[in-house]
């Protein structure tokens, strides 16, 4: 029996109890995992959606992504990233899980959506009874409840037949007024997170934010092939951009400085040590000698981390991963091993997935096509 998923509560007010064995599970609520749901819904499978975001800082980039508007999500016109995740919620919550009869046969489906950071996913042997299309069930640990201080974690299982991985990453942020001793995710960044997102903050997409500051000056902070690559997207919005290094080497080839200086872009290569700020505006940076390079707006790209730290090598996981640590998938979402083959009944979506457009259609289209693979699985029982 699935311990967490008959002795917690369900969010969104689904009417029935739900399965012992989800047909298929998905890490992650944001636009990959969402449409991942509803397409497995809609294809009358049973999905157990864990979504950190209620109990953790680990909200996805979609929530964090805009306190001003999107202008290029499918239909969700003029929408703040914030208003997407509860749009995105309102969107699962409208395929509450049921129980209904095919062919006489009482079936679960629908979408069950529990709040839950998934901390250890592990293969269990499936009991006789219970179809396993994969050859072995997913066993998925979460914390439940939000933490706190002298608080033990609360840990729920759930089982699935199948499992989608839609946790996407998280953007790596300059140390810019870190707190000494910050010990968790948001203090640490705190300063960061402020800004994030806002007209006049730090960006990390030139492709999504570069429209908020059409022919105004725009500071990279970054080196080597990141800087080259957002200080090459600027130029689709302004031709006035700074580049700072924060410390670090600039690492390129004399060709592309040679670009740069011919372009105007200078190089600043001091460290920077603090924001200068309004409210929350962000307004300049503060290099070590004191001088302040002020902009309309930072966009930084310091790499990522891909949040899959539950596929655990201990726990016998071994995939295949690009140099930044995405999944590799085959054209059905499907995640590769080591050797190139697909994982059983391993899918992945979004932003985690090696070589896409980290962009909320793109996540979209790639959280269809897993659910749906997911839920083709299950024809072969
Ligand atoms: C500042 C900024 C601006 C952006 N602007 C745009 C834009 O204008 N247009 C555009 O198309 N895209 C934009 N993007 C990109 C867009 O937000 C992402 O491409 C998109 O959100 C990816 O969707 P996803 O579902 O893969 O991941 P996310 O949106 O990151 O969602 C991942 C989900 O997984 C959950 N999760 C993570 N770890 C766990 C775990 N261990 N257990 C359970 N759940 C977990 C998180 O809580 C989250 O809900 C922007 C991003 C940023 C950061």
């Amino acid at each position: 029996m699935s311990e967490g998923a008959t002795e917690g509560s369900l969010e969104g007010g689904a009417p029935a109890s739900p399965p012992d064995v989800f047909d298929v599970a998905v890490i992650g609520g944001g636009p990959a995992g969402t449409q991942a749901a509803v397409s497995v819904a809609h294809q009358m499978r049973s999905v157990l959606v864990l979504e950190a975001g209620p109990v953790s800082q680990r909200k996805g980039r979609a929530f964090w992504s805009k306190s001003v508007e999107f202008l290029d999500v499918p239909t969700f016109r003029a929408i703040t990233g914030p208003k997407l995740a509860v749009a995105l919620r309102e969107w699962m919550a409208a395929q509450p899980g049921h129980v209904t009869s095919i062919g006489g046969t009482p079936r679960h489906v629908g979408i069950w959506r529990r709040a839950g950071m998934v901390l250890r996913v592990t293969r269990v042997p499936a009991p006789e009874c219970e179809p396993a299309p994969a050859g072995f069930l997913y066993e998925i640990r979460a914390s439940t409840r939000p933490l706190k201080a002298g608080e033990p974690l609360k840990i729920e299982r759930f089982r699935a037949r199948t499992l989608v991985v839609a946790s996407g990453f998280e953007d790596i942020w300059p140390d810019i007024d870190v707190t000494e001793g910050a010990n968790r995710l948001y203090q640490s960044h705190r300063v960061v997170f402020r800004y994030a997102g806002n007209r006049k903050g730090w960006h990390v997409c030139i492709r999504c934010d570069g429209h908020l500051h059409v022919d105004k000056h725009l500071a990279v902070v970054g080196s080597g092939d990141f800087a080259w690559s957002i200080a090459r997207g600027a130029q689709d919005f302004t031709p006035e951009v700074t580049i700072l290094t924060n410390g670090a080497d600039p690492d390129m080839s004399e060709a592309r400085l040679a670009t740069l200086r011919a372009r105007g872009i200078a190089i600043e290569t001091e460290p920077i040590v603090a924001h200068v700020g309004k409210g929350t505006d962000l307004l300049g940076l503060r290099l070590a000698s004191g001088r302040e390079v002020m902009a309309d707006g930072f966009f930084v790209d310091y790499s990522l981390k891909a949040n899959r730290e539950y596929l655990s090598p201990d726990d016998g996981w071994d995939l295949k991963v690009d140099e930044e640590g995405l999944l590799v998938v085959d054209e059905d979402g499907a995640v590769l091993g080591p050797d190139g083959e697909p994982v059983p009944g391993l899918f992945a979506a979004g932003d985690i997935v090696s070589g896409q457009r980290n962009l909320i259609a793109t996540a979209f289209g790639l959280g269809q096509n897993a659910g749906l693979s997911a839920a083709d699985l299950m024809r072969e029982w």
